[in-house]
């Protein structure tokens, strides 16, 4: 059984933990509960696109352990933020739209990444714009968040972990990158 490990880093209060509890379990909390680092795991299917678009099993590996690292966003210790790199296989990088600084945050881990992993070009990082729900607090535009991504060669995606929005569609689109294969959510 391959396994296949997700690391979702970003400032703290975010919404990482938001998101991952969105995803796996479609729960949501308006209070915030600080993050140690909580790991969970859940086995999904991997399928593979055929010429004419039809999603069929893998031929080997179909099923697949699913690892989501949720950290907690600030790191005491710089080498477990550098050993969750080097054990991950793809990585969400979460700001929050109402924060510039959330944004500015991410630029170490970014580039604690591509030291780590080398080139990033058949690594799938993701950057999320979280709480676009948050109309009247926003401090940066949908533009400024894919220009950003832009510059990181990454992929980029808004999401509200609050209204269920875009959260499935940023998993799929993450696991999407790894080039032949994608996931049945
Ligand atoms: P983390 O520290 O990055 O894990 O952030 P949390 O997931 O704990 O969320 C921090 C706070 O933001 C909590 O009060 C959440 O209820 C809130 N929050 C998380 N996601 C959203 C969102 O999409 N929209 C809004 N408005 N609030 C959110
Ligand atoms: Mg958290």
């Amino acid at each position: 059984n391959s396994e296949y490990r997700v690391v979702v880093f970003g400032a703290g209060r975010v919404g990482k933990s938001s998101l991952v509890l969105r995803f796996l379990k479609d729960t949501f909390r308006e209070s915030y509960v600080p993050t140690v680092e909580d790991f969970y795991c859940q086995n999904v299917e991997f399928l593979s696109y055929t010429l004419d678009d039809q999603l069929i099993p893998c031929n080997n590996n179909s099923v697949c352990n699913l690892q989501i690292v949720d950290t907690a966003g600030s790191y005491c210790f710089p080498a477990m933020q550098r050993l969750n790199i080097s054990k991950g296989r793809a990585f969400i990088m979460v700001y929050s739209v109402t924060s510039r600084q959330s944004l500015e945050q991410l630029e170490s881990t970014w580039k604690t990444i591509r030291e780590i992993k080398g080139s990033l070009n058949n690594v799938p990082v993701m950057l999320v714009g979280n709480k676009c729900d948050e109309i009247g607090a926003r401090e940066l535009t949908v533009e400024e968040g894919k220009e950003r991504a832009r510059l990181w060669s990454s992929s980029f995606i808004e999401t509200s972990a609050k209204a269920n929005y875009n959260v499935k569609k940023l998993f799929q689109e993450l696991l999407r990158l790894e080039k032949t294969r994608t996931l049945r959510i």
